[in-house]
Parts: structure tokens; C-alpha cells; sequence
């Protein structure tokens, strides 16, 4: 394999280049007219415009990528996450042009695509599910039965879902019709297919999730998992790993079940199996995604495995280098997705233009992006500007280094979600690991990203505390100053 393309843009693409680049292969970019500038396209050894800025007319062409790819003598193509990722057809193409596709075969694909047909081949494996309906349904009258069945509060989920569309809650029966009408039509607006099922609401969930990676010799292991429970709108913000709430015994359970799912596809490559762990510690499969995460870098950080690496590797035929007793959680890493949305204003995206952009620095910090000062973030793709990366020996040290590299990093023009980053890593549910996917709804209040943070008002109160109680006892007060001192200088960038 000697050179590949990345059919995707921003950090995905330059985070595959830069790990194809350490491999001695030649990397290929394409573009859209909105990403002219962009890093990923100045970082590839050739870029090719694909087309005006929508994705349709640029980033899923499949056939002028496949046809660029025979033009320039390209070995295999990367498709990243989101656009083509996840589409066995184009996959399918791509293999049939002599052209090797970095991920899993189409009918993995076709399987895992669907919610219902990913439970359908998990089922025969004996793992887990919600319970729900195991066909999608679509007469108003057989929902409103069979909610009253499972019992209320269900979920309405869109069997081609993704990305938390098409998803809604029914609290009670008078509830089902007006809800049910609202998941088909989103689901035929925004994946062209109205299939919806149900599904029990679990209440107080956390979502947790496992990567796997599996050769084509039978060879499968997966590498523990990563929490993503803080959501909004259904969707990820931020992750770490390994989950606070995992004892060894159930990620090894989770783990194995996790292959399981992988081997009722005959899963090839890098992917995730997702889970609900209810406030029991029961888990539930929720879906397979056949791809590359946007969170994979917290397990590449706590196992030191480059995922993408392995990815081209398995691509290549070799075998995986590493049995599952090879593999173990050293340290803890934390994730914060940096976009461009406002969390004072429900996380609307806010673009615009980056003013300054300055990155965090320093040991344990990592960040994916794809932008540089005074570039525009378009209106036409996923608002995210970069990925914040931490790893600390600890979940603590990582944590405290996320606070650092929040206020250290420098980003104007735009409103961002790094504020509220700062706002979970100080919040004491986060530091005490005792939160569920409601996190932003139960513990969010925007107007305190502009007053003091919780945990500065804490150890201000502390500190109000210790020099009252000193005064009392009559002694010196010195050290207590220290403490408050550096308390308010984190004051600044509140
Ligand atoms: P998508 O493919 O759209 O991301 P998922 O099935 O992966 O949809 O679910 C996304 C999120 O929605 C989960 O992480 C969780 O927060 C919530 N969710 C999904 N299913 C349930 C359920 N049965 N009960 C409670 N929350 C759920």
C-alpha cells in the first residue's frame, strides 16, 4: 500500500494522513471549495477539489472520489467518520475498482447500518438488548399497545438513525400518536427512511462503549472502553477512558460480549460496540459502528495503540500484532469536543470566523483539529473545531490538566463548548464519576459559566471557613491566602 486517499476533511483527514505519513504512505486530500486553505489539503502530498462546498456536490461523490483515486494510481481510501464512512455501497464500489477500502466489508456494514437488523444478528449471540420491538412498526395503533406493553416512558428510534436524529421520548399513552408522526418524518427527512421501532427508555442511562479491532485471520480483541455519558441533544461532548463506573470483572464481561457483536457481522477492522448500563450496571447493545470514532483517541492514549495504524494494517492483510493479554489500561484520558456552539444558548452552532487561535500546550495535552487562525468555519459541515485531548497517570491529574488546557487555550470570533468543558470537569458530580447521560439537563446552568464555577465557590467557602476558624484559634492565616490565591487567578477565564 503505498498511497491512500482520505475521502473526509478537517482533523479526521490530517489525523489519518499524519499516521499513514509515519508508515512511509503517501497521502492524497480532496476538497470542497469551502476548504481551499485548509490544513488537511496543505498536509497531503496531492489534493484534488472535488466541487462546490455542500457535501453532495463535494465529499460524497463516491463515484469522482473512486475515479480521482484511479487517476492518481491510489492504493486504498480512508473514508474517517460521517460523509462516506458508513455507506456499504460506495464501499462496495470501491472494492470493485481494484481499490482497497480501510474498514469493514460491505455486508458488516449493511448489518450494522440498520438499528434493527444490527439487534436482529446480535440476538443470535445471546446478548443483551433493551426491550423493544423487534420489527420496525409503523401503525399508530400497534405503538400505542405495545409502549403500554414495555411500559412507559418509551423511545421512538429511527432504524437508519444516527447522530441522535430522529430519536423521541413518549412519557404516556396520550403521548404515542403525535410522537410517533414526528420520528417518521424525521427519520424519512434525514436519513430517507421512515423505519422506527421501539424501544424501553432506560432513565438513568450512561453510555458506554467498547472498541474492538479484529483481523481477517479470526483474530479479535477489544481495547476496554470509553464513558461518553455527557450529551447534548443525544450527541457526545465529552469522553474519557476508562469509565469511573466499570469494575474489572464487568469490562471484561462487556468486553467479550462486545466481541461477540463483532463476530455476528464477521466484523473486520476498527469499530465500536455501544452499550446502556442502567443504574443497576446492566448493559444493553445499542449499535454497532462500523468505523472510526471521533472519541478514539482517549483509547489510543490510556492503551498506546495507534487505531489508525491498526486500521491500514489489517487493511494490508497482516494479522493483529498484539493478543488481548497484551493489552492494558495505563492511565486515564479525557476528551472535550471543542465546537463552534454556544452553550449559553441551548449549544446553537456559532460560526464565523476563528479571530485568534491559539492551541493549549504542555505535557498530557493532545489536540486533533483541522483549522489555523483567521480561517471561517463553514456553514456546510459538523461545526467542530477540534478535539481537546488530555492524559494525566490519573483520572485526577487528567482532569486537572483539562482545566489548565481549557483556560490555556485561546479561541475568539466564535462561542465555544470549551467553557463548558471546564464547567463538567469542575462540576463535583463529574469529579465524584456520579453522572448519567441527563448530566447537561440536570446539572447545566449556562448562567453560571459567567459567574464563579461551582468548585471555586467550594473552595472559596472553604477557604472563608479555614481563616474563620484560624482567626478564632488565634493563629497565623498564611497558608490559607496561598490556597484563595490561586483559586481566584482560575477566576480570570470564568
Ligand atoms: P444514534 O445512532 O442516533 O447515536 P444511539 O442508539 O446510539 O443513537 O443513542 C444515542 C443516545 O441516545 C445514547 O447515547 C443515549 O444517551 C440515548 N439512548 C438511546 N437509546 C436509549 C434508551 N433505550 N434509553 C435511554 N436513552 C437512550
Amino acid at each position: 500500500m503505498n498511497k491512500i486517499l482520505v475521502a473526509n476533511r478537517g482533523e479526521i483527514a490530517l489525523r489519518v494522513m499524519k499516521s499513514a505519513r509515519e508508515m512511509g504512505i503517501q497521502t492524497v486530500a480532496v476538497y470542497s471549495e469551502a476548504d481551499r486553505n485548509s490544513p488537511h489539503v496543505k498536509y497531503a502530498d496531492e489534493a484534488v477539489l472535488l466541487g462546490p462546498p455542500p457535501s453532495n456536490q463535494s465529499y460524497l461523490l463516491g463515484d469522482t472520489i473512486i475515479e480521482v483515486c484511479k487517476k492518481l494510481k491510489v492504493d486504498a481510501i480512508h473514508p474517517g467518520y460521517g460523509f462516506l464512512s458508513e455507506n456499504a455501497d460506495f464501499a462496495d464500489k470501491v472494492e470493485k475498482a481494484g481499490i482497497t477500502f480501510i474498514g469493514p466489508s460491505s455486508q458488516s456494514m449493511r448489518i450494522m447500518g440498520d438499528k434493527l437488523s444490527a439487534k436482529e444478528a446480535a440476538k443470535k449471540f445471546d446478548i443483551p438488548l433493551v426491550p423493544g420491538t423487534e420489527g420496525a412498526i409503523t401503525d399508530v395503533e400497534e405503538a400505542r399497545s405495545i409502549s403500554k406493553e414495555i411500559g412507559f416512558p418509551v423511545l421512538i428510534k429511527a432504524s437508519a438513525g444516527g447522530g441522535g436524529k430522529g430519536m423521541r421520548i413518549v412519557r404516556n399513552e396520550e403521548e404515542v400518536e403525535e410522537q410517533m408522526k414526528l420520528a417518521v418524518s424525521e427519520a424519512k427527512s434525514a436519513f430517507g427512511d421512515g423505519s422506527v421501532f421501539i424501544e424501553k427508555y432506560v432513565s438513568s442511562p450512561r453510555h458506554i462503549e467498547i472498541q474492538v479491532l479484529c483481523d481477517k485471520f479470526n483474530n479479535q480483541v477489544h481495547l476496554f472502553e470509553r464513558e461518553c455519558s455527557i450529551q447534548r441533544r443525544h450527541q457526545k461532548v465529552v469522553e474519557e477512558a476508562p469509565s469511573s463506573v466499570l469494575t474489572p470483572e464487568l469490562r471484561e464481561k462487556m468486553g467479550q460480549t462486545a466481541l461477540d457483536v463483532a463476530r455476528s457481522c464477521e466484523y473486520i477492522g476498527a469499530g465500536t460496540v455501544e452499550f446502556i448500563l442502567d443504574e443497576n450496571r446492566n448493559y444493553y447493545f445499542l449499535e454497532m459502528n462500523p468505523r472510526l470514532q471521533v472519541e478514539h483517541p482517549v483509547t489510543e492514549m490510556i492503551t498506546n495503540v495507534d487505531l489508525v495504524k491498526e486500521q491500514i494494517k489489517v487493511a494490508r492483510n497482516e494479522k493483529l500484532s498484539f493478543k488481548q493479554e497484551d493489552l492494558s489500561i495505563i492511565g486515564h484520558a479525557i476528551e472535550v469536543r471543542v465546537y463552534a456552539e454556544n452553550p449559553m444558548e441551548n449549544f446553537l452552532p456559532d460560526i464565523g470566523n476563528l479571530k485568534a487561535y491559539q492551541r493549549p500546550h504542555g505535557t498530557g495535552v493532545r489536540v486533533d483539529d483541522g483549522f489555523e487562525e483567521g480561517m471561517d468555519i463553514p456553514i456546510y459541515y459538523d461545526p467542530m473545531i477540534s478535539k481537546l485531548v488530555t492524559y494525566g497517570k490519573d483520572r485526577e491529574e487528567a482532569r486537572k490538566r483539562m482545566i489548565r488546557a481549557c483556560e490555556d487555550y485561546v479561541i475568539s470570533g466564535v462561542q465555544t463548548t470549551l467553557s463548558f468543558g471546564k464547567y463538567v470537569m469542575e462540576h463535583p458530580r463529574f469529579i465524584e464519576g456520579d453522572f448519567d447521560t441527563h448530566f447537561v439537563d440536570k446539572h447545566f446552568d449556562p448562567k453560571r459559566l459567567t459567574e464563579k464555577s461551582g468548585a471555586e465557590e467550594e473552595v472559596a467557602a472553604a477557604v472563608v471557613a479555614y481563616l474563620l476558624e484560624n482567626r478564632k484559634a488565634q493563629v497565623a492565616v498564611k497558608g490559607g491566602a496561598t490556597t484563595s490565591k490561586s483559586s481566584w487567578k482560575r477566576n480570570r477565564t470564568s
